[in-house]
């Protein structure tokens, strides 16, 4: 019901515009094909993955047979699922902490302002929660508001943090945030990193430094590279997925601030294009508010 409430904004106007593409017609024609494929790019599904719904819908249907809205709606909602399939585990809905690998490492990347320290305050409570024992590191010593924020996730969720002041080398504290957990025996580490973009020499030559540090305390740290993407921002999302999966081998996606938007499609774009699965929603600014990925829930609440 949460996931619902939380993407009420995607779901309504995904569901209105594709209700209108349907309305009245009787059969999967051009004209209703033609009308879907501009519901799904304008969701920002994407060119690529709009292309490959239509043509999985036509390779499924007889052209111009008689449907109706419903049977279209299950096609379309099968589909769909079916394509986050190939990237998605499925139907997760628990935040969970691998335990063999201990301590397990993430190292959380992507531009300023998408919710990145958001999304770790909010990981960090929900592994607490967990009963696993969480240590936060300051990375992204580029901006001293960055590490301020981090800070204050830290106090509000009770977790350690490590940090360094401002400009301080990020390999450093990440080191320094790696040995700390090892040190405290902490389940799990999450690593902050500064998402510069106007230099991509300089992205990957930092973001390889940080993790080939990170190796000196704890063996193929870090386990998980989240990339942190703004559900809101459509075609920027998908720039910065680009960018990011360059710079260094992105493992899991965080998309962020989908009850804000209309564009909710950006989620099934992305991770199809990528073929890197989606791991977490953010649906609100409050603690609370994130959720894991369950591809099921999520094409339901579309078609609902
Ligand atoms: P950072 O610069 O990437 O670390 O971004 P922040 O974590 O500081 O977040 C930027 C803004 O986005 C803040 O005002 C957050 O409260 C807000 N934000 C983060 N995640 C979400 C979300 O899922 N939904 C909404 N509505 N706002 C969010």
């Amino acid at each position: 019901e949460t996931l619902d409430k939380g993407l009420e904004k995607s779901k309504n106007d995904f569901f209105s515009k594709l209700g209108k593409a349907v309305a009245g017609k009787s059969k999967v024609d051009d004209e209703v094909l033609d009308d879907l494929e501009d519901v799904l790019v304008s969701s920002d599904v994407g060119v690529g993955t709009t292309v490959k719904i239509i043509n999985r819908i036509e390779a499924r249907v007889a052209k111009d047979k008689f449907l109706g809205t419903e049977e279209l709606n299950k096609i379309l909602r099968e589909e769909i699922a079916a394509l986050l399939s190939e990237t998605n585990s499925g139907n997760a809905t628990d935040f969970y902490v691998p335990t063999d690998k201990k301590p397990y490492v993430i190292m959380v990347v992507g531009v300023n302002g998408v919710g990145k320290t958001t999304t770790i305050g909010k990981l960090a409570y929900q592994f607490k929660k967990e009963g696993k024992k969480v240590v936060l590191g300051a990375a992204d010593t580029f901006r001293a508001a960055a590490i301020d924020q981090l800070q204050v996730w830290a106090d509000r969720v009770g977790v350690p943090i490590v940090k360094q002041q401002m400009g301080s080398d990020p390999a450093s504290v990440a080191f320094d945030s790696v040995q700390s957990a090892v040190k405290q025996d902490a389940d799990v580490v999450i690593i902050d990193t500064a998402g510069r973009l106007h230099n991509k020499v300089n992205l990957m030559n930092e973001l390889t430094k940080v993790k080939r540090v990170m190796q000196k305390v704890v063996d193929h740290a870090p386990h998980e590279v989240l990339l942190v993407l703004d559900g809101s921002t459509g075609q920027n999302a998908f720039e910065q997925a680009k960018q990011f999966t360059a710079a260094t081998e992105v493992t899991s996606l965080a998309v962020t601030k989908l009850d804000g938007t209309a564009k909710g499609g950006v989620v099934i774009g992305i991770s199809d294009q990528f073929q890197i699965p989606v791991k977490y929603i953010g649906v609100g600014e409050g603690i609370e508010d994130l959720q894991v990925f369950n591809k099921y829930e999520f094409v339901d609440s579309f078609f609902k």
